[in-house]
C-alpha cells in the first residue's frame, strides 16, 4: 500500500534530484559528474583493474542509498551509463577473445526480498549490452549467492537500516556460466574490499578470469588516491 501511495504521489508531483532534491531531475548534471570520475581502489587480487565511479560521500552516498534501498529504479539509467563510461575508461574491448560475462556481486536473499530486485541486475545487463555494441560477446549472469553462516548482524544506521552480513560465504550458483569466461565484476560501494575478495576467489575458483572490478562508489578510505 505505501508503494501504490508513492507511485501515485510521483505521478502527480515532480521528483527532485537523488542527491540534491532539485527539482524536475532524476540526477541533475552536477550530481551526475560526480559519477563520472575514475577512482583506482585497492584490487582485490594482483592484476585485477579495480575503479570506482565516484566517491561515497556527500551526494554520491545520498544517490546510491536512494538507488539501492529505497528501490528508485529511476536512477538504474543514470547509474547504469555512469558504469559504461568507467568500463570505457578502464577495460579493454578485444573482440575474438573469451565470452565476457558481468556479474554482480551479491546480495543476500533477505536483502534482496527487503528491496524487491536485484539492484544490481540493471547495471550488469546494461554494461554486458555496451559490450556487444562494442563487438564483444558479452552478456550478465547473476553468478553469486551469499549465504550466512548464521551470524548476520543487524545495525540501525543514521541513513536507514544496514544489515551487515558477518561470516558469509559467497558462493558460484553455475560454475558452468562463468567457467573460461572473462569477469567484470561489479558492485554499488566498495568498503573494506572483503566482498570483492571473497567474490574474486569464488569466480575464479569456478574458472573465471577476473578482469577487472567496477564499482559505482569508493568509501574515501579505500581509495588509493592518485598521484
Ligand atoms: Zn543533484
Amino acid at each position: 500500500m505505501r508503494g501504490l501511495v508513492a507511485d501515485m504521489t510521483n505521478l502527480i508531483l515532480p521528483r527532485g534530484c537523488a542527491g540534491c532534491d532539485a527539482p524536475d531531475e532524476v540526477l541533475c548534471p552536477s550530481c551526475a559528474a560526480l559519477f563520472a570520475c575514475v577512482v583506482p581502489f585497492t584490487p582485490p587480487a594482483d592484476g585485477i583493474a579495480s575503479y570506482a565511479c565516484s566517491v561515497y560521500k556527500g551526494a554520491t552516498r545520498r544517490v546510491i542509498l536512494a538507488w539501492k534501498d529505497h528501490a528508485d529504479a529511476e536512477c538504474d539509467r543514470a547509474l547504469s551509463g555512469a558504469m559504461r563510461v568507467l568500463a570505457s575508461q578502464v577495460t579493454r574491448t578485444v573482440t575474438g577473445g573469451a565470452m565476457m560475462v558481468v556479474v554482480p556481486a551479491p546480495s543476500s536473499a533477505r536483502s534482496a526480498r527487503r528491496r524487491g530486485r536485484r539492484h544490481l541486475m540493471p547495471v550488469a545487463r546494461s554494461l554486458a549490452a555496451w559490450y556487444r555494441s562494442m563487438g564483444v560477446r558479452a552478456r550478465a549472469v547473476d553468478a553469486l549467492s551469499v549465504h550466512a553462516a548464521g551470524k548476520a548482524v543487524e545495525t540501525m544506521g543514521r541513513a536507514g537500516r544496514v544489515a551487515r552480513v558477518t561470516g558469509s560465504h559467497i558462493n558460484v550458483r553455475d560454475a558452468a556460466s562463468v567457467r573460461g569466461c572473462d569477469v567484470i565484476l561489479i558492485d554499488d560501494i566498495v568498503t573494506t574490499g572483503a566482498t570483492m575478495r571473497a567474490c574474486v576467489t569464488s569466480l575464479e575458483a569456478a574458472g573465471g578470469r577476473v578482469a577487472a572490478c567496477l564499482a559505482l562508489a569508493s568509501t574515501p578510505k579505500y581509495a588509493v588516491s592518485a598521484a
